[in-house]
């Protein structure tokens, strides 16, 4: 086994020093992870006695909360409000589940004279839980408590960059009394632990939150043995601003759509889309704001972004802004780290905008996952549309308005998983979250979270 230290990325301290598993470690849990679905006391479970485990998590995240959030934050460099937001979001998860697996999903199909046929719901089976280091404890809970919910036992693998909060999960599950072999933590590199786990016979499904290629390798890995599979990936999500729209919440919301934890959020609204009567009136606004964005310690008070999560993804960021100069992209503000002293030990990188983009830039098509704004201009409806569309993923997107017919009308022509009118970045445990074309395969959260993880059974019977 070796030794892999987890690093603040505010001031590069080590905060825990963690052995990775090995590929072997991870068949083993794996193997136990079988072992207690089919010869366990887990699948005698009741739904409501599951679903009693569930409140209990619930209850156990709520009473850790600021624990939980202190880790996320020193973790991932997130501010301490924007970790609390998520523990309070992962609590709703799993009481949502929780009411959700109580209810008798049972359907019964009318066939006729001496017949019964009905359509039962059953776990799958092993689930492996891959998560990225973005979201790590709210990732993790929107699969595994639907995962719980429906009866499955399961493999959580976190993102090795940022495992705390994931690994305390874990151990609230077994405080709430989850029988032993249901739920197995493996830690360690993904391209180490992750092959066994996407391709292992005893695998029944693969969810995975995480990029595009590694989502691609994983649906690779997971081919030879059919599993049933579920992405989460990335986005390039345009926010569409109409010139008739609410200027300062546009304004407002533009702003907290992309540079909301340094940029690192698979939503992020980096292709602002804005009337060319607005532009110049809603650019300067977004930068002056733009360069007063406090950056600093998350746990700070004060501190409105942090770092950026590695040294390798700030470089990875920094490539994305030189090739967006190359392109002939206008660049109004950012585009270096910061000067203050007090920033120098930790990942940072200041808020960017660059202006005049076109369509065809990779800045406008690849995913940064960093705090980089490009800003496009429209005319018509038809062009809006179009440019919002116009991108290989398809996870979310925005429109502002004040014709609320014409935000209906865009709303249904985006194709992405969730469009917002007149707001950005909310979800909410009842509704599905997902994405169209390269952003993913299936759905987490809401009824179709819970349906990811179920099988459904035709039993009919001949009276
Ligand atoms: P990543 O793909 O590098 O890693 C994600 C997870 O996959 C990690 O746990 C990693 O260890 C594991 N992994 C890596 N190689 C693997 C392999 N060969 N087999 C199995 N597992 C492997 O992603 P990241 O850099 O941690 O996260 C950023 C990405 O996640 C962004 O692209 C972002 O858009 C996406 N994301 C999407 C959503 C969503 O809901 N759609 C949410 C958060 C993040």
């Amino acid at each position: 086994m070796s030794k892999r230290d987890i690093i603040n990325p505010f001031n590069q301290a080590v905060i825990a020093t963690l052995e990775d598993a090995t590929p072997a470690d991870a068949l083993a849990a794996v193997r136990a992870a079988r072992r207690a679905f089919d010869a366990g006391e887990w699948p005698q479970w009741t739904p409501v006695h599951r679903a009693e485990l569930l409140r209990e998590v619930a209850d156990l995240l709520a009473r850790n909360k600021s624990d939980l959030a202190r880790w996320e934050t020193v973790d991932t460099g997130k501010t301490l409000v924007e970790s609390e937001i998520d523990v309070d979001d992962v609590v709703s998860v799993f009481r949502y589940y929780a009411d959700l697996a109580t209810r008798d999903h049972t359907r019964t199909v009318d066939a006729g004279p001496g017949v019964v046929s009905q359509v039962r719901y059953e776990p799958v089976g092993v689930c492996v839980l891959i998560t990225p280091w973005n979201y790590p404890l709210l990732q993790a809970s929107w699969k595994v408590a639907p995962a719980l919910a429906a009866g499955n036992t399961m493999v959580v693998k976190p993102s090795e960059v940022t495992p705390l909060t994931t690994i305390k999960l874990v151990e609230l599950i077994e405080q709430a009394g989850v029988p032993a072999g249901v739920v197995n933590l493996v830690l360690g590199a993904g391209p180490e632990v992750g092959p066994v786990l996407t391709s292992a016979p005893e695998v029944d499904l693969v969810s995975f939150t995480g990029g595009l290629r590694t989502g691609q390798t994983i649906m690779r890995s997971a081919a030879d043995t059919v599993k049933k599979i579920a992405l989460e990936l990335g986005g390039k999500n345009p926010n569409i601003v109409f010139a008739d729209a609410d200027f300062e919440a546009a304004v407002d919301h533009a702003l907290t759509g992309v540079f909301l934890h340094a940029g690192q959020v698979c939503s992020a609204g980096t292709r602002l889309i804005v009337h060319e009567e607005l532009h110049d009136a809603f650019v300067a606004e977004l930068v002056r704001r733009a360069e007063n964005i406090q950056l600093g310690n998350g746990l700070a008070p004060d501190s409105r972004s942090g770092p950026l999560v590695s040294a390798e993804h700030r470089a990875k960021v920094e490539r994305h802004v030189a090739q967006g100069l190359a392109e002939g992209a206008t660049l109004l503000t950012g585009g270096r780290r910061p000067d203050d002293p007090e920033l120098q030990a930790g990942f940072f990188y200041l808020p960017t905008i660059f202006d005049h983009c076109r369509r065809d830039m990779s800045i406008v098509q690849e995913e940064t996952f960093g705090p980089i704004l490009t800003v496009e201009t429209f005319t018509t409806e038809d062009e809006a549309v179009e440019l919002g569309n116009d991108t290989d993923y398809g996870l979310a997107g925005a429109v502002w308005t004040a014709d609320r017919e014409r935000g209906r009308r865009v709303a249904r022509r985006l194709r992405h998983g969730t469009v917002w009118i007149n707001d950005f970045g909310p979800y909410l445990p009842g509704a599905e979250w997902g994405g169209f074309k390269r952003s993913g395969i299936g759905r987490e959260l809401g009824p179709t979270g819970l349906a990811e993880y179920q099988e459904a059974k035709h039993v009919y019977e001949n009276t």
